[in-house]
């Protein structure tokens, strides 16, 4: 019980004993009874010890008993913590009244949170069918436009026959490319896409990688430069995940990158980890951006992405890989300077 509640109570009991004292004194008057006035003042004490005795009581076991069993239950509705166990926020409040209603505050902060994380939730799905319908839209269009071309006669006109069904085909890729993208997020989303681990050379990997979008690079004049203290830095995860890693974030340099730039990718061994950066120069990103830049069909400019078949959602696949080997990456850029990315793989 705080201070309020005993001024309060005591107060509550004092004004019942009066009462009661002056009730009996007035009897007393009334049957005319001869009453000693210091019986009123025996009467006084007596009643306040009883009544303060009993209210304690009835307070402490009836109402706090009560207070304390909801009180229970209301600590099994809150959130469980991250250690797997429900924390009691209040047990270093003495007094049950405050206590029930710090949780009643707790918990309903706690329901607000939650509501509005399924609200995010709900635009982000509702955003998600919008995105996903959008980006298979065109490659569909595109097709229904070739194919109804060529029934109306295109077939037989040999300036068009082929060049339309090639770029009917190179649109029935770009679904597969989408559709296999979204199956590899949502397994890695679910954890029900199983990881390869092995030991491998990443340095071997990041050469190969390069040699094979050099093509790529030289269109724009681009030098990839690779940086490594050695030739063999092992690492221990899924080659053909890390794979596509390297290969998006490279892709990603020199698509976003300008003429005559450069890529370097420096691999740094360390204790437990190695450490990759992979730079460019290029076009870079507003700050505005950065936050988002990992989510799903998220790109900064869909106009310049999708002119070069991107669909944005390359780096959320990344993050997804780098996150299932139980690492971590970042992004720093400054438009028209370059972009950074940074992430971890482990050595064992
Ligand atoms: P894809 O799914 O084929 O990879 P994408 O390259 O457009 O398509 P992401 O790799 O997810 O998609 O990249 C998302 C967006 O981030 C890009 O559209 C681009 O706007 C921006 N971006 C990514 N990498 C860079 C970079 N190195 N420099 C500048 N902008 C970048
Ligand atoms: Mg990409």
């Amino acid at each position: 019980m705080n201070k309020q509640n005993t001024s309060q109570f005591l107060l509550f009991c004092g004004l019942f004993s009066l009462l009661l004292s002056i009730s009996t004194w007035g009897l007393s008057i009334f049957f005319k009874f001869d009453f000693p006035v210091y019986a009123v003042f025996v009467i006084f004490f007596f009643c306040f010890a009883l009544s303060f005795l009993f209210f304690n009581f009835f307070y402490q076991k009836i109402i706090f008993g009560r207070i304390e069993n909801t009180l229970v239950k209301l600590r099994k509705l809150h959130t469980v913590t991250e250690t797997g166990t429900n924390k009691d926020y209040t047990e270093d409040m003495a007094d049950p009244l405050e206590r029930f209603n710090a949780e009643i505050i707790q918990l309903s902060n706690e329901r607000q949170r939650e509501l509005e994380h399924l609200k995010k939730l709900e635009n982000y799905r509702k955003e998600f069918l919008g995105n996903v319908s959008h980006e298979l839209k065109t490659p569909i269009f595109n097709i229904q436009g070739y194919v109804a071309t060529l029934i109306d006669g295109g077939i037989n006109d040999p300036k068009i026959n082929m060049e339309y069904l090639k770029r009917a085909d190179k649109s029935v890729d770009r679904m597969i490319n989408i559709i296999d993208d979204l199956e590899t997020i949502s397994q890695l989303e679910t954890g029900t896409l199983s990881l390869d681990l092995e030991k491998f050379n990443v340095v071997e990997m990041v050469n190969d990688i390069c040699k094979q979008i050099e093509i790529q690079a030289q269109k724009k004049n681009i030098s990839l430069n690779v940086n490594t203290p050695q030739k063999i830095v092992k690492v221990y995860a899924d080659r053909f995940r890390i794979r596509q890693v390297f290969a998006n974030l490279l892709s990603n340099s020199i698509k976003y990158g300008k003429e005559n730039g450069e890529t370097s990718i420096v691999i740094t061994p360390e204790k437990d980890k190695v450490s990759v950066s992979i730079s460019d120069n290029g076009i870079g990103l507003e700050e505005k951006h950065l936050p988002r830049i990992f989510e799903r069909f998220y790109r900064v400019d869909k106009g310049r992405s999708r002119e070069q078949g991107g669909t944005g959602l390359g780096l959320s696949i990344v993050k997804h890989i780098i996150e299932a080997h139980h690492q971590t990456i970042s992004v720093s850029s400054k438009e028209n300077e370059g972009t950074t990315f940074i992430f971890s793989l482990p050595k064992t």
